[in-house]
């Protein structure tokens, strides 16, 4: 495993909150207003916990970035990598932080907002602006944080290696007669020892189960000839891993198999897609059109893929309608399946990178059928 890696500076998030500014101004935005969570972190390096108490940093083009804060965080804030690009305008208990937020906003200006903002700040704010219009941000700046840079794609490249790590350990423990939530937490524990520090999910889909596509882990107890699917990820140094692989509990029948060797062509061909300027459908539609041919099409009932970054789970989407082209630097998973309800499912999941000339995968395990005992 590579150490740890260098951390973003101060200038780094003054680039990232410029950045946001100009985006929002061409989006037509007068400001952006962030609340804690993976945007702020990615802003500006503070991560405070979310409460009842107003945090939020505001955005505007060719003005200084804001921190509102609660008076008795504010020394925390300070502390933050970003902070010294930031002023704090920190607000005391009793008073009116939306007052104080308010003030710094044009009233009748239209704001992007963080997704994970809590109703009870944006509606303490919309109170004192009644004529301000708001909009998250991802529908307004979807691909903010889409294009990753060198030290991200490291952080990420070094996540999908410990997954990636974790997959070789988990594939030669026992399956038949334990717990799917038995493999599940070994899975959860592999990957804090590969130096995860959060764990977002573990999913151990044996048999039937593993027809339900986000089915967690639970009491079955694993059979010889089930089919597995087996999906984790979560978060290493800030950055998100994800990937999944099915195994199969003893030799396979026939008709697994097959099924199978068509989700592993329509993950081959999602990846042969992915180069700079094709639209995110034409991923989806790649990947798809080998499952429709193969006559599983009402089988495949999720999207191919989506972004990866600071969460597990972000814009851009590889999804049909989702014209936005691919740039150098996008991150995000190419994973169809099929699932055949009563009986079993198989999901095949990388992630990849946009390079200047195609794409690169983040997980390179194995993807021929893994048998597992
Ligand atoms: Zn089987
Ligand atoms: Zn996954
Ligand atoms: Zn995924």
């Amino acid at each position: 495993m590579t150490g740890t890696p260098a951390p973003f500076t101060a200038d780094d998030y003054e680039a990232r909150m410029r950045r946001a500014a100009e985006a929002a101004a061409d989006a037509g935005l007068a400001g952006v207003l962030v609340a804690p969570g993976p945007d702020l972190v990615w802003l500006t390096g503070y991560r405070p916990v979310e409460t009842e108490r107003l945090t939020l940093l505001v955005l505007r083009a060719g003005e200084d970035p804001v921190l509102v804060v609660p008076t008795l965080e504010a020394p925390d804030a300070a502390k933050a990598t970003g902070a010294p690009a930031l002023t704090l305008r920190d607000w005391t208990d009793g008073k009116d932080p939306y007052e104080a937020t308010a003030s710094l906003l044009a009233p009748e200006g239209r704001f992007g907002v963080s997704d994970n903002a809590w109703a009870l700040h944006l509606l303490g704010l919309q109170k004192r602006l009644p004529d301000s219009r708001h909009v998250a941000l991802t529908e307004a700046l979807p691909m903010l944080r889409a294009v990753k840079d060198a030290a991200e794609l490291e952080r990420l490249a070094a996540a999908g290696a410990a997954a990636d790590a974790t997959f070789e350990e988990i594939r030669r423990v026992p399956f038949v007669g334990r717990r799917e939530a038995d493999v599940a937490a070994d899975i959860a524990d592999l990957l804090r020892r590969f130096g995860h520090s959060q764990v977002d999910f573990t999913i151990v889909a044996s048999g039937p189960n593993g027809a339900n596509p986000h089915h967690e882990a639970e009491d079955r107890i694993i059979q010889r000839g089930d089919m597995v699917v087996l999906d984790f990820g979560g978060l290493k140094d800030g950055y998100g891993s994800d990937t999944s692989r099915t195994v199969h509990v003893g030799e396979p029948d026939d008709e697994e198999r097959k099924v199978y060797d068509i989700v592993r062509a329509a993950q081959e061909a999602g990846f042969r897609a992915v180069r700079p300027g094709v639209a995110c459908q034409d991923v989806d539609r790649a990947a798809r059109e080998v499952i429709t041919e193969a006559g599983y099409g009402e089988y495949f009932i999720h999207r191919t893929g989506h972004g990866i970054g600071v969460t597990t789970h972000e814009p851009p989407y590889m999804i049909e309608g989702e014209q936005q082209p691919l740039v150098p630097g996008m991150c995000f998973s190419v994973e169809p399946g099929i699932y055949l309800p009563g009986r079993f499912g198989v999901r095949i999941e990388d992630i990849v990178t946009v390079t200047e000339d195609g794409g690169r995968r983040l997980n390179t395990t194995s993807r021929e059928l893994v048998i597992v005992d």
